[in-house]
């Protein structure tokens, strides 16, 4: 086990794409796990490959927070999500203490693979809905703050991102 270096703000890795994982190798299951043990260390819920400047498509959370299970998706794709939207609090190990209000579906539906190779369908709502958007969006290269309107975009740059 490995703690990783988390990147921060305005690092180029956390705007670019990450790549799809062509094979699940122990190096990917490492990744995963070293992710992990990062993502608790930080005392986050989720964390997303290029967070640790890996360019692939993977990311970990609590899936069980009773637990502390920890659930890895690769490949994670939205292939649902519902028309109703919850605006609620999110935070981002990448933007340590700063917290703010953003839009989310409430329901989504997501297939992807996890570290064996298999093939997982997650339907879920609420908190873990909310991470796993947040960390598909980081794969896609968006950071939460790109989720606020305009007005409050530039604002949020301005007080943080100087
Ligand atoms: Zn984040």
């Amino acid at each position: 086990m490995a703690l990783l270096g988390i990147k921060k703000f305005n690092d180029k890795v956390l705007s670019k794409r990450a790549k799809k994982i062509r094979r699940i190798d122990d190096k990917i299951v490492q990744l995963a796990r070293d992710m992990a043990e990062t993502m608790k260390s930080g005392r986050g819920v989720g964390l997303a490959a290029n967070q640790v400047g890996v360019m692939k498509r993977i990311i970990v959370m609590e899936a069980d927070f009773k637990n502390q299970r920890v659930l890895a998706l690769i490949n994670p794709k939205i292939v649902r999500r519902s028309r109703k939207k919850e605006i609620d609090k999110e935070g981002c190990l990448s933007f340590p203490d700063i917290y703010i209000d953003i839009k989310r579906s409430r329901k989504i539906k997501v297939k992807a693979k996890n570290i064996k190779g298999e093939n997982v369908v997650v339907e879920t709502e609420g908190l873990m809905a909310r991470v796993i958007q947040h960390e598909i969006d980081h794969l896609n290269g968006i950071v939460f703050y790109k989720r606020l309107g305009l007005i409050k975009r530039i604002l949020f740059k301005k007080k943080y991102l100087k």
